[in-house]
């Protein structure tokens, strides 16, 4: 990879590079190039007890290492991110400070909270 080194691919202390899947890397070296700004990876490849740990969802693509999580509290970095992301035909989830992306088939954004609406009258 150009961009990431396998150390930046952790489970706790262990590196989990390996469990990456090339396709995912492959894309996520060409987001952090369109983006042009450092990714800080907080999570990469899970395994099944540690993504239960997390609550990540039990189909989760952690678990076949096609997802990561950055850190992303500037809205400016995370509209640079999403917008690289989705032009390759990723997939991103909205967190309060971070971003998720992956390369699920069907591409989609979501995000992890179901608090805030929009109002009916603005809905119709
Ligand atoms: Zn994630």
């Amino acid at each position: 990879m150009k961009y990431f080194t396998p150390e930046e691919f952790k489970m706790d202390n262990q590196v989990v590079y390996s469990k990456m899947q090339p396709e995912f890397l492959a894309l996520l070296d060409q987001c952090r190039q369109d983006a042009g700004i450092p990714f800080k990876i907080t999570s990469s490849w899970r395994s099944p007890a540690k993504n239960r740990l997390v609550g990540g969802s039990p189909g989760s693509l952690h678990l076949k290492g096609r997802a990561v999580d950055l850190i992303c509290t500037l809205g400016e970095s995370r509209a640079k991110i999403m917008l690289a992301a989705l032009n390759l035909g990723l997939s991103v989830g909205v967190m309060r400070d971070g971003l998720h992306l992956d390369n699920r088939e069907n591409q989609i954004v979501f995000h992890y909270y179901d608090r805030y609406r929009v109002a009916r009258s603005e809905n119709e």
